[in-house]
């Protein structure tokens, strides 16, 4: 050793004493362990098994219909995965309540194709809980673009053994713009301040909710609780004016009249003997989207056909010349009676605060018309990946770590909220006024209509924090506060060690239409990361072409990385996160 490798070594030797003498460097009001966050930042970006966790999530195990047989097997999969981890209490927890899902569903055989005047294939993929054909069938295509009772009188006895076309041809516009985005720094900074009031949230005003695809998908879109807030990047609500779990009736009775008309055009197309019935999405390039109905009634539903813009197009524009277009079709979809419906938890337990709970998670179901990439297995597979980390590192946890990964949250949020429920605090719904609209299926939980007071359990006081990841698969960019101002500061600290991997915003702002409302619906801290846009809008959210291509290795290492940091940073916090003053009556006390 040279005398001047010696004076580096003992430097070293001076500076490794001084962090063990002091292994809490307080730099503001909370401490932060350099030591133990940088092993979590080695661990996450250097040994990352986050990309092998999403090819099993979105090339094996996928998709994961809530209901369906491979939601169940991913289940299992998740739960062997955990236990080889080391995790604690790695298991499936069914929902107390089934919440509408009498009937599991699975397209097993799809083969679409015109005949006349030409042949071509259309590759295409059938709403869910929606029936198939009656083996190999061939017909007619026709345009009829009537919704309401009257308005599809006049079609009585003219459909039998015909395919619909449900509406217009749709003008697809080039891409103009990037289909991936990142936030600017501008844009982020904008992120920071007060959003200007909107006049209604939770409706149809742009960027209301991450959960619908554009319009009313085939089969009519599942019954769901719109979702206060706006997404990702747009003004969300004040959060003072932001009463948890209430939705604007009004919201509730156009979500109640649009499903109620879709399924009454079924129900005419069904006793007509259509064949099936076709719809599309304007954003053409090969893309659709997809929903589902659970409720729907297979025998009162026609067969209801996703394909994209170009091949409806074409079909239509045929059709609009009288050229005579006929499809042959064989469409084979299999219905399980009372599926499995559950989430799936483990945990790493905690030491001296053991009962005291610091909660990652996601959505664990996806839609069907591709694996579900960045909706959710890019959630689902950094949550995990963050437990893995922490389980690897060994770095100490005063709370119990437990990722949660829900079912049903493309149905309206039913796992968290069955999650909350169960284990923290439930509403049950009033009983209906005269004149006002009925809550939405699965109404528990806070959300779907006028609600009772807060049922506390136990638990309530034991849950420190709930994160959750279901914005796409982009790197998490900051944190929403979803109103609380009490976490702002701690926030900002804690994002500290992660400046470098970009999360620098913190915003007062609320976003919705993801499982934190569960929590936050019922006074938890619940948040959801800002995470950067992707193609999560363009190309992916809901549609057949989210798969594991779309997802970024590098954003998906950083946000599993700060999700591991995040939970260690509140597992080992002297208190709980506080949390915003509860504005809902609580049962047996007067207030809160
Ligand atoms: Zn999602």
């Amino acid at each position: 050793m040279t005398r001047r490798t010696l004076l580096a070594g003992l430097a070293a030797v001076v500076a490794t004493a001084a962090l063990l003498a002091s292994p809490a460097v307080r730099a503001g009001s909370e401490p932060i362990n350099y030591a133990d966050i940088n092993k979590i930042k080695a661990e996450g970006l250097q040994n990352s098994q986050v990309m092998e966790l999403a090819s099993w999530l979105t090339d094996v195990y996928a998709p994961r219909l809530t209901g369906s047989p491979t939601f169940l097997k991913a289940a299992e999969w998740t739960v062997a995965k955990m236990k080889e981890w080391g995790l604690a209490n790695a298991k499936i927890e069914p929902w107390t309540n089934r919440n509408g899902f009498e009937r599991g569903w699975t397209n097993d055989k799809f083969y679409l194709s015109a005949v006349a005047p030409e042949r071509f294939p259309i590759p295409g993929t059938p709403a869910a809980w929606t029936p198939g054909t009656n083996g190999l069938v061939s017909g007619e295509v026709v345009l009829v673009t009537a919704t309401t009772e009257a308005e599809l009188a006049p079609y009585k006895g003219t459909l039998r053994g015909k395919w619909v076309l449900t509406q217009a041809a749709p003008d697809v516009a080039a891409y103009w713009k990037p289909l991936a985005t990142r936030y600017t720094a501008e844009e982020l900074a904008e992120l920071e301040s007060w959003p200007a009031p909107q006049p209604e949230f939770g409706v149809a005003a742009p960027g209301a909710g991450r959960m619908g695809g554009p319009g009313p998908g085939p089969g009519a879109p599942a019954a769901q609780a719109p979702q206060a807030g706006g997404r990702q990047g747009q003004p969300g609500q004040p959060a003072a004016a932001a009463q948890p779990g209430i939705v604007p009736p009004a919201a509730v009775q156009a979500m109640m009249r649009g499903t109620a008309a879709a399924a009454a055009r079924h129900a005419f197309f069904k006793a007509e003997g259509v064949l099936g019935m076709f719809t599309t999405t304007p954003r053409g390039h090969g893309i659709y989207t997809i929903s589902g109905n659970r409720a729907s009634d297979p025998a009162a539903t026609v067969p209801a056909i996703s394909i994209a813009a170009e091949h409806y197009g074409r079909l239509a524009r045929m059709v609009a010349k009288n050229v005579p277009v006929v499809l042959e079709a064989d469409i084979r979809n299999t219905f399980t009676p009372d599926p499995p419906v559950f989430n799936v938890v483990g945990e790493i337990p905690g030491t001296d605060k053991a009962d005291e709970i610091v909660l990652l998670g996601g959505h664990f179901d996806t839609w069907h018309a591709s694996p579900g990439a960045t909706d959710n297995a890019a959630g689902v597979a950094a949550m995990l990946e963050a437990l893995r980390i922490l389980k690897t590192t060994g770095v100490g946890l005063r709370r119990t770590v437990r990722v949660g990964l829900w079912g049903g949250e493309e149905q309206g949020l039913l796992g968290s909220r069955e999650y909350v429920s169960t284990h923290f605090a439930s509403r049950q719904p009033l009983p209906a006024t005269p004149g006002a609209p009925p809550a939405p299926a699965g109404g528990r939980g806070g959300f779907g209509g006028p609600q009772g007071p807060l049922e506390l359990k136990p638990a309530y006081d034991k849950l420190s924090v709930y994160f959750n990841i279901d914005n796409g698969a982009g790197a998490i960019r900051g944190i929403y506060l979803q109103g609380n101002d009490a976490v702002g500061p701690i926030f900002r600290e804690w994002m500290e060690p992660f400046r470098s991997l970009g999360m620098t915003t913190v915003t007062i702002r609320n976003t919705g239409g993801t499982d934190h409302q569960a929590f936050d619906a019922v006074g938890l801290p619940g948040f959801q990361f800002i995470q950067d846009e992707l193609e999560y809008e363009t190309l992916t959210h809901h549609t057949n072409m989210d798969t594991y291509e779309r997802l970024q290795p590098n954003d998906m290492r950083k946000m599993a990385t700060i999700a591991a940091g995040f939970a260690y940073l509140a597992a080992n916090r002297d208190e709980k996160l506080p949390r915003k003053p509860l504005t809902v009556p609580v049962a047996g006390r007067g207030g809160r």
